[in-house]
């Protein structure tokens, strides 16, 4: 059985709706499913229906972009209790900021000639999250690049024209947020930050666990965040980064798989008084 606690649904920048993304888990040998979409937990009602019903175990989470200092950090919660409303709160209070910069990144684009329908790309309901991958969606159903890649390459990627940030929301802050609604707050692909040294100041701020075992990760980057989560008695985590993307076909679910007795941890860790 794989083990996989990092994939994306329709809710944020996945191809998949929740049930669908279940249903392929299942095909594809993934007994438990960690769902994570970016900064909205619309879509966990539907993936724990699903996995109910056709016997996958579905982990309730989320993933928040945040920042450390000037660099976007994700961070991961698991067992969040979607439900609770000051969770709710906060996260249509980022996703409010997610259309905010919808907004800029289509006046940006309109430089260059680029005419895109912003309340089109955005109207996909208030607890859902749009992003650059929406963008550049848009941009390649429109004919202006041949690619979600080159839309990035072009004008989406940190750098180029059409970037706009978001508003900073310190990882304590993000972290803070998890831990108030009884989720474990976890770096993720720690590995893409080229900066272990914001992992001690993470623990004293409540840092739970890490995503050792990533996709972006390679065997090197595996041993050495292992080792590093031994070292900080952090919980491991892990798993695909899975958005379902059409022709993503080296990204595949449970790809890397966690190893069961990281998975048992993870519970213990969650069930332990905090
Ligand atoms: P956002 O949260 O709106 O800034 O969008 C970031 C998301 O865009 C990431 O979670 C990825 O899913 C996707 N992304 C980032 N860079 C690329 C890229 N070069 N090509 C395709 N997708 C990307
Ligand atoms: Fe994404
Ligand atoms: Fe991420
Ligand atoms: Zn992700």
């Amino acid at each position: 059985m794989l083990i996989d606690l990092h994939t994306h649904t329709t809710a944020s920048d996945g191809a998949l709706a929740p049930a669908a993304l279940v249903e392929l888990a299942r095909r594809e040998g993934v007994g438990v499913l960690g769902v994570t979409d970016h900064d909205t937990v619309a879509g966990l009602d539907e993936a724990l229906e699903a996995g109910a019903r056709l016997g996958v175990e579905v982990i309730p989470g989320l993933e928040l972009s945040s920042h450390h200092q000037r660099q976007e950090v994700h961070l991961l919660g698991y067992f969040v209790d979607h439900r609770r409303p000051a969770l709710l709160e906060q996260l249509t209070v980022w996703r409010a900021d997610r259309v905010r910069r919808l907004h800029q990144m289509v006046d940006r684009l309109r430089r260059y000639g680029i005419h895109l329908d912003a309340d089109r790309i955005a109207a996909r309901g208030a607890a859902a999250s749009v992003g650059r991958p929406h963008v550049a969606a848009a941009l390649v159903e429109a004919g202006h690049v041949a690619t979600i890649e080159a839309a990035f390459d072009r004008f989406l990627a940190d750098g180029k024209p059409a970037y706009v940030p978001r508003q900073r929301v310190p990882v304590a802050q993000a972290m803070a947020v998890v831990c108030a609604a009884g989720g474990l707050p976890v770096l993720a692909h720690p590995g893409t930050y080229r900066n272990d040294g914001m992992i001690p100041e993470l623990v004293r701020d409540g840092l739970a666990g890490i995503e050792a075992f990533h996709r972006d990760h390679n065997e090197a980057a595996t041993a050495r965040y292992r080792r590093i989560a031994a070292r900080y008695g952090l919980a491991r985590t892990g798993g695909s980064d899975f958005h379902g993307l059409p022709g993503g076909t080296a990204h595949r679910l449970g790809q890397p798989s966690l190893p069961q007795a990281d998975l048992d941890a993870l519970r213990a860790r969650h069930a332990a008084p905090r």
